[in-house]
């Protein structure tokens, strides 16, 4: 099933873009959570990890790095997350990796009361 990151890279639906090459889009999320939030996608239909391989992760590991000397993350440093399904509350179901930066990201805290032996 198409999602709207298809509709983005096949130019339906706007993107603030940053970086393309034959392989991968990178473009402003539209709810950013830090002062540079920006996703890396690979432009082939894959929904999560687990349907892509090597070689997708490296076409968007090259556009990660495109994009972080190009907005000089790569001097101050950023974080990279991508979630993948329910519990990681990934919405939407085409691989992407979110790059937060431009600002001292806090450290990643998560108590889970729910689960008391991890
Ligand atoms: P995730 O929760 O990991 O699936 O992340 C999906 C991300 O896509 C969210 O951060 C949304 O803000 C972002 N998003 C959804 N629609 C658009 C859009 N049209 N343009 C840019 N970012 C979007």
């Amino acid at each position: 099933m198409s999602t709207i990151f298809k509709k983005i890279i096949d130019g339906e639906i706007p993107c603030n873009k940053v970086y393309e090459d034959e392989k991968t889009l990178a473009f402003h999320d539209i709810d950013p959570q830090a002062p540079i939030h920006i996703l890396v996608i690979p432009k082939v239909e894959v929904p999560n990890i687990y349907e892509s391989n090597g070689e997708i992760v490296a076409d968007c590991l090259n556009a990660i790095q495109k994009v972080t000397e190009k907005l000089g993350l790569n001097k101050s440093g950023f974080r990279i997350i991508t979630n993948n399904g329910v519990d990681a509350g990934q919405e939407v179901e085409h691989l992407h990796f979110h790059i937060l930066g431009g600002t001292k990201l806090g450290h990643i805290h998560h108590k889970d009361t729910t689960k008391d032996n991890i």
